[in-house]
């Protein structure tokens, strides 16, 4: 089940470095090759089942350190931000640049919130209908963002964009799951 929490998860209280993280990860894979199959016999016949781990549900920043890549290129093919709205230059690009990236998977969870953010994005920015906000457009862009986080509290019980102390962004994979819950809703508030 790829992207599932539900099998497995480790708690660790400790700063994300790059040397940190893999030696989680080898931790993990150490643990993965002592995985023994699970055997059952169900009306007289033998069951052996065996799984396949993979590591499908980090996040970005820990795919990057894994894969060795810039945190803002894409792992997978190597891609920076500069080329990714470029069709040509991307056109250029032959298959995965990192053949082990592709067991990390492509995280849906994330694939949410990224979509999420986008919608909200545009959404504070309908009234002035440009992406680059000039100076003198800040404050009514302010205006509109909160007015979007408002009524996304008051009509679908999210919060969004806020930093929590010590914790991040307000905009995790359930609150994206939420919105995206009630497509009608999100578009009307948005
Ligand atoms: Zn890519």
């Amino acid at each position: 089940m790829a992207s599932s929490m539900k099998y497995y998860r480790r708690i660790v209280f400790h700063k994300e470095t790059p040397n940190f993280v893999k030696q989680q990860v080898e931790d993990i894979k150490r643990q993965i090759l002592q995985m023994v199959p699970t055997k059952t016999v169900i009306e007289g016949i033998h069951y052996s089942i065996s799984s396949v781990f993979s590591l499908t549900i980090i996040d970005g920043k820990t795919c990057s350190m894994l894969s060795n890549t810039a945190s803002q290129n894409c792992h997978i093919c190597g891609a920076s931000p500069k080329i990714m709205n470029d069709l040509d230059a991307l056109s250029l690009i032959k298959g995965p640049k990192n053949q082990n990236s592709l067991h990390f998977g492509i995280s849906s969870l994330h694939a949410w919130i990224k979509c999420m953010e986008s919608v909200l994005r545009i959404a504070y920015r309908l009234d002035i209908k440009s992406w680059r906000i000039k100076k003198m457009q800040k404050t009514a862009t302010e205006a509109k963002k909160k007015e979007v986080q408002e009524k996304l509290r008051r009509e679908m019980n999210i919060l969004i964009d806020l930093l929590k102390q010590g914790y991040g962004s307000s905009n995790t994979g359930n609150v994206a799951k939420v919105f995206f819950q009630n497509p009608e809703l999100a578009s009307e508030v948005t």
